[in-house]
């Protein structure tokens, strides 16, 4: 293959195994990418899913609790093109989640290439193309590839690491130590102290959950946090809010929204719940920091079943010493402190992304960076964000390359090898 490349990378060109992708190459096959993939087919543009995992949306397989639901109402979660079969439930399971997504990328016919993890992206000057590194390891073989393309659309999602706070005495602590994303059910915590650090919607599902199994949880609750009933009249918060943006200033939802939170649940601050000054919807915009929608755990924390403690000092042994200086025998620590995006870590550009891993420009603007680099699912605004930035991205490219192929079987048949489905 001739060398599309500057002399400086000649040797690391022929060094391994190099793929001319016809299309699009997208990093991640969760939500987002097999979005993005079905609104592709739909364009006629070919492409090709790159995933790290040996699954499909690896998030949803491998790393939540096994009592996870969709916490929003099944029309706001489903991808576009194919909706989610009549008979589910309102708030599908985690399995009839996934059962979906293995029926949409069957139905689109998206086969992404498993185990394959992107190491390094870069756009290169010279050519004008992305050059994609990935590395895959079976057994003792690693096997490098390096796919070369003119579009990359990044869909490796805002939750691609876990993120483990440094808290002084954590390592010395005795007993176990899961983040969030390793814990399954509170089967095994039964009987036992456990600290839940976190107080976000994972954090008070677990909190919940080792409640079922006669754990004894208590949560820390070290910043403000707002709380809102899942449901307000038997009509989802999530809708009424959405409904109610469509005719009212966002201060006016928020401002109701809190009412009727009051209405239904209550004085929460009693409980060690404080609230954020900013309202939930202006907190969602501009910090992306997700209300808890409270499915049980509030009633828990009434009944004094769920601790509400303050923030952390320092573990020891068997031990966890708060700010106000109480100290607490634990046996375990689920640690459900969120996750971060992993851009920065293979993407070598910085005029789209941000340090933190997220576009700089926020939503709706944040799908389209320069020389053919996109990303999906990086809204803040969970499946939904995502399904639009998809259909966004499809068209935008789908475009271009109609143009290009209609110009092209005018000209001349083209000769490149093409390893993308179509
Ligand atoms: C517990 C939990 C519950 C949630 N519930 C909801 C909900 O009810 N409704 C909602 O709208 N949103 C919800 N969300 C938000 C969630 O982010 C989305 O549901 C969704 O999974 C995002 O899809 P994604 O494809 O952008 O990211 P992910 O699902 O994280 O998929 C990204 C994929 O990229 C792969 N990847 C990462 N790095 C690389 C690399 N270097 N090379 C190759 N592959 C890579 C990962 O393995 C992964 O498979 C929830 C999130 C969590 C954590």
């Amino acid at each position: 293959m001739e060398n599309l490349f500057g002399l400086a990378d000649h040797e690391d060109f022929f060094s391994r195994r190099c793929i001319w992708v016809n299309g699009p190459v997208i990093v991640g096959a969760g939500p987002s990418g097999l979005a993005t993939a079905a609104c592709l087919r739909e364009q006629g543009v070919p492409f090709v899913v790159l995933e790290r995992a040996d699954c499909i949306a690896s998030l949803w397989q491998k790393r939540t609790y096994d009592r996870l639901k969709l916490h929003l109402p099944k029309q706001f979660c489903q991808l576009p093109k194919l909706p989610f079969p009549e008979d589910f439930p309102e708030y599908p399971t985690k399995r009839q989640f996934i059962e979906y997504l293995e029926s949409y990328a069957q139905h689109f016919e998206i086969n992404p290439k498993f185990n394959e993890c992107v190491q390094s992206a870069r756009y290169d000057e010279t050519s004008g193309l992305w050059r994609v590194k990935t590395v895959s390891t079976s057994g003792s073989t690693r096997t490098e590839v390096e796919y070369i393309c003119r579009w990359l659309v990044v869909a490796t999602g805002e939750n691609a690491e876990c993120v483990i706070p440094d808290i002084e005495g954590l390592s010395n602590f005795g007993g176990e130590v899961v983040h969030a994303c390793e814990y399954k059910s509170g089967e095994k915590f039964k009987g036992k102290q456990v600290l839940v650090v976190g107080c976000g919607n994972s954090g008070m599902e677990v909190s919940l959950d080792l409640c079922n199994h006669n754990a004894s949880p208590a949560m820390v609750v070290r910043s403000a946090v707002h709380v809102l009933p899942r449901e307000i009249f038997r009509k989802s918060t999530f809708e009424l809010a959405v409904l109610m943006m469509k005719w009212l200033p966002l201060w006016l939802v928020d401002k109701l929204m809190l009412l009727m939170a009051w209405w239904v649940l209550g004085n929460v601050e009693k409980y060690g719940l404080k609230r954020p000054s900013m309202g939930p919807l202006q907190l969602k915009n501009t910090m992306g920091k997700t209300p808890v929608l409270d499915i049980g755990a509030l009633e828990k924390i009434r009944s004094g079943d769920i601790k509400v403690v303050p923030g952390i000092k320092r573990f020891s042994c068997d031990q966890v010493e708060l700010i106000n200086g109480e100290k607490l025998d634990i046996d375990s620590v689920v640690l459900a402190t969120g996750y971060r995006s992993n851009v920065p870590s293979w993407l070598q550009e910085s005029e789209f992304f941000s340090k933190n891993g997220f576009p700089k420009s926020p939503f709706p603007h944040g799908w389209k960076g320069n020389a053919g680099l996109y990303a999906v699912g990086f809204t803040k605004r969970g499946l939904s964000g995502a399904s639009s930035d998809a259909m966004r991205i499809a068209q935008d490219i789908g475009n271009v390359w109609k143009a290009e192929t209609k110009q092209k079987k005018r000209t001349t048949a083209c000769h490149r090898r093409c390893i993308s489905q179509f």
